[in-house]
Formats: structure tokens, sequence, C-alpha cells
């Protein structure tokens, strides 16, 4: 143990927080005004999302007091530039893989390096939910998309569809209407269920039609989609044409790094927390953002449970004389 902190003494922090989108971003700038020596692992790569997180992935956000109107990427770099300005902050594109509860600290294994801290946050979010039907890892990426923003200019006057009723869903079909000629939205239930101000733009737009009721059964193509195959006949046919597949039907919660550590997690894997403090049921072991069981998820919830959690880490230190 003393081996362990003597070859940690310039990896050890204060605050850890676990993943660089909003909410991690967020609550690194408090954690760094509160004097906490804080450390942000925001893993990238090719198939993982970019510093930001998931809200770079959506075109435009219109509810971000501040901006009435703004890109999630540019929303995205302002914060991240906002909190790289402060100097406790230190950013590393690490993926975290290990966290081990010592006696009034944690160690946190990632892929490239090892760390001590008295504090962890976790803000790993979730990653989108595949689509799991015959077809799906076959053209993932051949016509099947889970991010409208990154591949919707490679659809210019295609026909696509998007699976999905949420309020992500009806803004990656509003947004593909820029390219597409057409854009189905394929829905399972009786009606789709986006913001009211993005229904209204979705009945408005003449390229959508939406199919309520109707699952996709596989994708089918050569070696890029030509159709999908759904449950129900559409217009006479089981099979409807088209040439590429938008994925909007949830999120898979990533908390697996939290179940060893005997945090308490709710029936969907989400992180429980207590709303007013972000602390979950393990001292020193914070949570905000989308992997919380907090049921409002947007960038600006994550981000104030982001700084509630800065808080409520600097207040366990100094109680705790850490
Ligand atoms: C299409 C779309 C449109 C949206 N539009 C809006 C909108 O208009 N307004 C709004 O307020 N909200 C919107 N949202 C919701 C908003 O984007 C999210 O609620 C918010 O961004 C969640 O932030 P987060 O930091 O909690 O999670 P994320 O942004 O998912 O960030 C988590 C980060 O943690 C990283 N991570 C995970 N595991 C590890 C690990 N082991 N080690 C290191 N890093 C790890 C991930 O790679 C990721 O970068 C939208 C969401 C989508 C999908």
């Amino acid at each position: 143990m003393a081996n362990l902190k003597n070859k940690m003494k310039n990896k050890t922090y204060d605050f850890l927080v676990l993943g660089a989108g909003g909410t991690g971003l967020a609550a690194a700038m408090y954690a760094a005004r509160l004097g906490l020596k804080t450390l942000v692992l925001g893993y990238t790569s090719s198939t993982e999302l970019p510093i930001g997180g998931v809200i770079t992935t959506t075109h435009v956000v219109e509810n971000y007091p501040g901006f009435t109107t703004i890109s999630g990427p540019d929303l995205a770099k302002n914060i991240e530039e906002h909190t790289r300005s402060y100097k406790l902050v230190t950013i590393k594109g690490e993926k975290a893989t290990e966290i081990k509860k010592l006696k009034n600290c944690f160690h946190v294994k990632t892929n490239k390096s090892d760390y001590m801290t008295k504090t962890v946050l976790f803000a790993t979010g979730t990653r989108w939910k595949k689509l799991e039907v015959p077809g799906s890892s076959e053209f993932e990426n051949k016509g099947i998309s889970y991010c409208a923003l990154c591949d919707g200019p490679l659809f210019r006057n295609k026909v696509v569809s998007v699976v999905g009723g949420s309020d992500s869903a009806a803004k990656d079909a509003l947004l593909l209407t820029e390219y597409a000629k057409k854009v189905y939205i394929i829905y399972r239930s009786e009606e789709i269920h986006p913001e009211p101000i993005n229904m209204e733009r979705v009945k408005k737009n003449k390229k959508i039609e939406i199919i309520n009721n109707t699952n996709v059964m596989g994708i089918n193509g050569k070696e890029f989609v030509e159709s999908v195959l759904l449950d129900k006949k559409y217009k006479g046919s089981n099979e409807l044409k088209l040439d590429g597949v938008f994925v909007a039907i949830g999120h898979v919660v990533l908390s697996d790094l939290a179940k060893p550590l005997r945090v308490r997690l709710n029936s969907k894997g989400e992180i429980k927390i207590n709303h007013m403090t972000s602390e979950t049921n393990i001292p020193g072991i914070f949570a905000a953002g989308d992997v919380t069981d907090k049921p409002f998820k947007q960038l600006i919830t994550g981000v104030a449970d982001g700084c509630t959690a800065a808080y409520s880490a600097y207040e366990y230190i100094t109680k705790k004389k850490l």
C-alpha cells in the first residue's frame, strides 16, 4: 500500500471524472473552481464518441440557456474549451477499465495508465442500442448508421428511414430531410413522442412519412442496404425499398464499472443517486448525467447534476479531511 502510494505520487487526484461528455466536463470545471485537482478520462476513437459526448451527434440544440440555437458539436467545443481553461483540470483520452476501493481513496486503471483519487464521478453516459435483426451487423456503416449528424450527408437524394419514436429520432429525421429526398420514420407503437415543437415540424415536413405500429424485422441488400423487411404490410408490401437506416431506439447504460464497487443500480442498469446531492450509496463515489436514474435526461440536467456532484465531492473531502 505504501509502495503503491509512492509510485502514484504524481498521479493522485482529488476528483476523477469518468467520461468527457457535457456532464463530466461541467463537473470538472466546478471541481477546479473549488480547488480540487481533477482528472477527466474521456476515451475517444473512431467507434467512440468524441470529447463532448453524445450532444456532438445532434445538429441543433435550442434549449440550452444562452444559445437560441447552436449545433451540438459547437456547444460541446465551447464547454470543452471552458473546462480546459482551468489549470487544475487535466483531460486524458483514456478509457477506465477497473476501479478498486482502497481505505480512503480509489485506484483507477485505464487502457494506458493508472491513478489514485479521493473521489470518483461516474459520468459515463450511454451508448446506442443496436438494432438486433438479421442484416444489422452486416450492413453497419454500409447503409446502417447510429448518427444522423455524422452520416446524413452521405445520403443526398436517397431514401432513408429512421427507426424509433423519441425526440432524438424526430430530430434525426428532420436533419435527414436536408439531404435525403424521402425520410420514413418507422416506429413500433401507436404514435411517435417527440417534444411538441419537433412533432409539429415533423408533421409539416413533406419529405417525412411516419409508419407507426411497425417493426423492422430484417435488413437486406447486396453490398449496401437496399430494403428493410417490415412485420406489417405498408402500401401493400412487407418490403420497403430504401438506401439507409438510421437507428434511434434508445441506449444501453454504461455502468458496468460501478458493479464491482457495489454501487446500487436500478433494473435498467442506471446508477441510483441521491437526486439532491448526486451521491451514490458508496461514500466517495458520485454519479451524474445520462448514466443515472434521473428520469429527465438532457444536457442541462446532466450539467447541473455534474456541478452538484463536484460540490458534494468537495464537501466529502473537506469533512473527512482527506
Ligand atoms: C440525437 C440527440 C439529440 C439530443 N438533443 C438534445 C438537446 O437538444 N438538448 C439537450 O439538452 N439534450 C439533448 N440530448 C441529450 C443530451 O445529449 C444528453 O442528455 C447529454 O449530452 C448527456 O451527457 P453525459 O455527459 O451524461 O453523457 P455522454 O454525453 O454520453 O458522455 C459520456 C462520455 O463518457 C465516455 N465513457 C464511457 N465509459 C467510459 C470509460 N470507461 N472511460 C472513459 N470514458 C468513458 C463516453 O465515451 C462519453 O464520451 C440529445 C441526445 C441525442 C442522442
